[in-house]
């Protein structure tokens, strides 16, 4: 059990009674210590499913279930590891019904969240709906309900937003849907306002572990406090330095106030860092040195030195992401000449390209598919996230279970149909009254009393049509037969009109258009048979119907999205780096105006002087993924809009004190590349 741990993680591992706290920098190995107090918690007798680790993303709980699976085995399947966003689901699938939240509420993504605000407040304008969901998210966070947002409001801009919230809540309602900080802020109220509820919680949960405690928001804390009670059976582990989504409402004071809340606090501090070369930890403490020392802290390495810190100066950013192939060709190749000697093979995954936005993105894409690397762009949007794919899915869904109550609503009110949301508002009540689902209520009789009957004629020519597909679905199979199917489906929906009318661009629509084109003809391979989707065992060819094909769609969808474990390079922004780490990282793009990224210029000092704190807290964060190298690059010419402009290295970079001796780039490393690209070229047969 101590196996793996120094004396003071296990001092955070072993204890289990109380309120602890671990608060350390990156690396010293925080996220390992709650792995295995899942471990200590099961071994000291509690129960599989008591436990509740909260991570920050779900990729990071997937990981962590695995680890916590190599370490006590099979129970490790039944504890509770989520985000703060999946366990609010969960707690509302249970109990929202108190809250007259149906089971199967459904859960908006921006897109179902701008395209209702657009209608309640009466706008087209997609940077206005925006804006909007930004100012009713923060004050969701900050607690406060549309009422309340008005009395507050500051001025005229504010009051209409407010009086678009109201609108907005109503049709969620009217929808049984939430949005994502819903997720957090129906269950603080549930277990606020309902004791039993809450009671229920508390004695479920013998203790809650929360990773990257740092980031956590006012109302995630009030609802940890909530899910602990007052015996505060928890381990919360942070690091201040690496608190990076303040702009998103994140806060430091709930690492302030826990010793306040909780006087049995107990905080413990790691300072060795077993994750990085001394020359890669002491460029990030020179880095974070200058932001202001919430909890003082010092790392220490017993890695050695390692190779020294790199900084190159880049044309622009094509040049840059050519340097970035080269780099990672030439140390494969350097791998695999020093291979007799003994060195590590390198393999592609071993590789990250970090960066501040999206964006820069592109060009290191383009560079990896000319060299063909294969990468992997993290946080990026899956083909099964899009607008129009969920909307075709929600469709199918429908088809296979007419119970599907959000595929319903999405059905129904995409495209629109002339069934107002006064309709859908009466429909939903209707259903929750007789227990029924929307289709099921859709069908019953006594609907005609409760609602006028034009609505009821549209309901009902809906369902029909539905009845009819579903029938068509069940006797539709092959290529061809699929492929007809889905185009007249397509049309008699009037999907492509939908499409060009909610978008303001033709040239969006029209790649929008696109996606659906693609996602029906793999649907009608699939039909044909030409695809199979279990891994490859089959060879039989039989062509399947549409109906079968829409079930396994779901379960298509969740795969896809756990095809971790490849042999890729990771192209990531710095955000969603955080927690990761890699034998070797590439800066991409450490340019002052893009980290620190260049905002509105009109913030005051004060201001400014926070965001750049946050950057910097960014800037470390980046660093500190490294294992043994790290290179990090800036550009001489920017993108900025459509123009270039001379670009100035980030102030980042000086901030990490390197020696300038070591800054010069290796000269070998050109030659290296070169070889490599020579072998690669001799080892793939002539065209
Ligand atoms: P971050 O702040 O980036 O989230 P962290 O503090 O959570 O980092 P971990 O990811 O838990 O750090 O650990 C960093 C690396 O060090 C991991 O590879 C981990 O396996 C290793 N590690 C942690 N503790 C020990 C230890 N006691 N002995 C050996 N290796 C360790
Ligand atoms: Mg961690």
């Amino acid at each position: 059990m101590s196996a793996g741990l120094n004396i003071a993680q296990l001092a955070a591992v072993n204890h289990l009674a109380g309120p602890c706290l671990v608060l350390a920098g990156a690396g010293s190995g925080k996220t390992r210590v709650i792995t295995h107090k899942i471990a200590r918690l099961i071994q000291a007798g509690l129960a599989a499913h008591r436990i509740a680790a909260i991570t920050f993303t779900n990729k990071a709980a997937a990981e962590m279930r695995e680890r916590a699976r190599q370490l006590v085995g099979k129970p490790a399947k039944d504890v509770v590891i989520c985000t703060f966003h999946s366990l609010g689901v969960r707690l509302l699938r249970e109990d929202g019904a108190v809250l007259g939240l149906k089971q199967q509420f459904s859960i908006l993504d921006t897109d179902g969240i701008t395209s209702i605000l657009k209608d309640c407040g009466g706008t087209t304008d997609a940077a206005t709906a925006r804006q909007w969901q930004w100012a009713i998210s923060a004050w969701k966070s900050a607690g406060l309900n549309a009422e309340q947002a008005l009395a507050q409001a500051r001025d005229e801009n504010e009051r209409v937003i407010a009086l678009v919230m109201a609108k907005y809540q109503e049709r969620l309602a009217a929808y049984q849907s939430v949005d994502f900080d819903d997720l957090i802020s129906l269950p603080l109220k549930l277990l606020e306002q309902h004791a039993p509820v809450r009671e229920k919680w508390q004695k479920l949960l013998g203790h809650v572990l929360v990773d990257e405690y740092q980031d956590t928001n006012a109302t995630q804390y009030e609802l940890l406090k909530l899910l602990v009670g007052e015996r505060g059976r928890f381990t919360a582990v942070g690091d201040d330095d690496q608190s990076i989504y303040g702009w998103r409402g994140a806060t430091l004071d709930n690492l302030k106030k826990l010793p306040q809340d909780f006087p049995a606090l107990k905080v413990i501090k790691l300072e060795q860092n077993y994750r990085s070369t001394s020359a890669i930890l002491r460029a990030a403490n020179h880095v974070i040195g200058p932001n202001p020392k919430l909890f003082p802290k010092t790392l220490w390495s017993e890695l050695g030195e390692g190779e020294p810190v790199r900084v190159i100066a880049c044309d622009h950013e094509d040049h840059e992401a050519e340097r970035a192939v080269a780099r990672i060709q030439s140390l494969r190749a350097g791998s695999a000449a020093a291979g007799s000697t003994g060195a590590q093979h390198k393999a592609f995954k071993d590789f990250a390209i970090l960066y501040r936005a999206n964006h820069q993105a592109r060009a290191l894409e383009t560079a990896l598919r000319k060299a063909q690397i294969p990468y992997k762009v993290s946080g990026g949007q899956s083909f099964f996230d899009r607008a129009e794919i969920k909307d075709l899915c929600a469709w199918l869904r429908l088809l296979v279970n007419n119970d599907d109550d959000p595929a319903f609503l999405r059905a129904i009110t995409t495209p629109k149909r002339g069934i107002g949301h006064q309709t859908l508002a009466q429909l939903g009540a209707f259903a929750t009254q007789y227990k029924v689902s929307l289709f099921e209520a859709l069908f019953s009789h006594s609907l005609q009393a409760a609602l006028p009957a034009r609505a009821v004629h549209g309901l009902h020519e809906f369902g029909r049509y539905l009845n009819d597909l579903e029938h068509r679905a069940r006797h539709t199979s092959g290529h061809e037969a699929a492929k007809a199917f889905l185009d007249d489906w397509l049309k008699t929906i009037g999907y492509e009109q939908y499409l060009l009318d909610s978008e303001e661009s033709d040239k969006v629509a029209a790649a929008r258009w696109g996606n659906v084109i693609d996602f029906c003809d793999w649907v009608a391979q699939r039909c044909g048979g030409q695809i199979d989707d279990t891994g490859g065992l089959t060879t039989e060819r039989e062509p399947k119907t549409l109906l079968e094909v829409a079930q396994t769609i779901a379960l298509i969808a969740t795969i896809s999205e756990r095809e971790q474990e490849q042999d890729v390079v990771t192209l990531s922004t710095l955000h969603a780096s955080k927690g990761l780490e890699w034998p070797h990282v590439i800066l991409a793009g450490v340019n002052e105006g893009l980290l620190p990224f260049q905002r509105d210029d009109s913030l005051n000092d004060e201001a400014l002087g926070k965001l750049i704190e946050e950057e910097r807290r960014l800037m470390y964060v980046g660093i500190t993924r490294a294992q043994h190298t790290l290179v990090v690059s800036w550009l001489k010419r920017r993108k900025k809009g459509r123009e270039m402009v001379p670009g100035q290295p980030s102030r980042f970079i000086a901030e990490m004190q390197l020696d300038a001796a070591t800054v010069k780039e290796d000269p070998r490393e050109k030659l290296r590349a070169l070889r490599a690209e020579f072998a690669q070229r001799a080892a793939s047969p002539p065209a």
